[in-house]
């Protein structure tokens, strides 16, 4: 949580500081409500989920009559943690069953950090003592495989890649493939993010996808989002969730971006929970998202 808490600096002062700030005058008056709407709508937050935020807010602090700081914060910190979904199933299906691995399906656009996370969560796994198997399906991007490659090492789990250029369902299918005979607990698969349109998309991802199902259902489809695009992400993962079924969104570079709120936007708009944020660039900033912590994080 402390950790937590400092990488998110840069949101509190937008978002939590703001708000509070605001909240604590004495008159709260038409144009300070209009106020608290546009610190929750510069955080991304989005149009709906903002307007009813501020609606319950409004009528609980005037039922409330005289309001100390406190009290405010409190009603804040609730309201804030009711729009998050304090109740939404965040856990991770990582587990081996039915005799075989689970298998996790990494998608998302190029550069919102899919490498990154395989490889933070691989050693999140790890930790766990699992027997972890990388598959370097995005055969795509020159660099990627060895990318991945040397978050292996460094993890210590082996890396399955197939030849630059090549086939990535095939390579997502020897990943599973080896981690079956390995009898490994689960297999992450980084995959391309070429979103030059849907069809493309559809094919490439779509037969990854189905190539994979053939030695049996994909456990996790987690969709990599970064939270510093803001809408613009939130369109290209509508396309993603249009191709794969999406079964959770792990949002990036949260250290980086005083837009937050993005968290509430992307799970209205997919109806997916967030499971996990990456916090840095390190091996150790990845982790599971809890609303309540990422509330008091931002109010703190
Ligand atoms: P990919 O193309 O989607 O596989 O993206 P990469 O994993 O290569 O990441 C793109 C860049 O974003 C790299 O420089 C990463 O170090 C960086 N990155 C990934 N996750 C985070 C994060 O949570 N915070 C920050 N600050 N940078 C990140």
């Amino acid at each position: 949580l402390v950790r937590l808490r400092a990488r998110l600096a840069r949101s509190q002062t937008s978002l939590g500081r703001g708000l509070l700030a605001l909240l604590s005058r004495d008159h709260l008056d038409e144009d300070a409500w209009e106020e608290v709407e546009d610190v929750l709508l510069s955080a991304d937050v989005g149009v709906r989920p903002t307007q009813e935020l501020v609606e319950r807010l409004r009528t609980r602090v005037q039922v409330l009559g005289t309001r100390s700081p406190q009290e405010v914060r409190d009603l804040l910190r609730e309201e804030l943690v009711a729009l998050v979904g304090p109740d939404l199933d965040r856990s991770l299906r990582t587990a081996r069953h039915d005799g075989r691995p689970a298998v996790v399906l990494v998608v998302g656009v190029n550069g919102t950090g899919k490498t990154t996370t395989v490889g933070k969560l691989a050693r999140v796994l790890v930790a766990e003592d699992k027997d972890v198997l990388l598959g370097a399906a995005d055969t795509f991007r020159a660099a990627a495989a060895d990318q991945l490659q040397t978050w292996g090492e460094r993890v210590g789990v082996p890396t399955v890649r197939g030849p630059e250029g090549g086939d990535p369902a095939s390579v997502a299918f020897e990943a599973v493939k080896a981690g079956i005979e390995a009898e490994a607990d689960v297999v992450l698969v980084d995959t391309a993010g070429r979103l030059q349109n849907k069809a493309g998309l559809m094919d490439e991802l779509g037969k990854v996808k189905r190539v994979v199902e053939k030695h049996g259902p994909v456990d996790e489809v987690l969709l990599v989002l970064d939270a510093t695009t803001g809408q613009n992400g939130l369109v290209q993962a509508r396309v993603f969730a249009e191709v794969v079924e999406v079964t959770g969104i792990v949002l990036t570079k949260l250290d980086g971006t005083a837009k937050g709120g993005i968290v509430v936007a992307v799970q209205r708009e997919l109806g997916v929970p967030v499971k996990l944020v990456g916090l840095g660039e390190g091996a150790d900033d990845l982790a599971p998202f809890e609303p309540g912590a990422f509330v008091d994080a931002l109010l703190a």
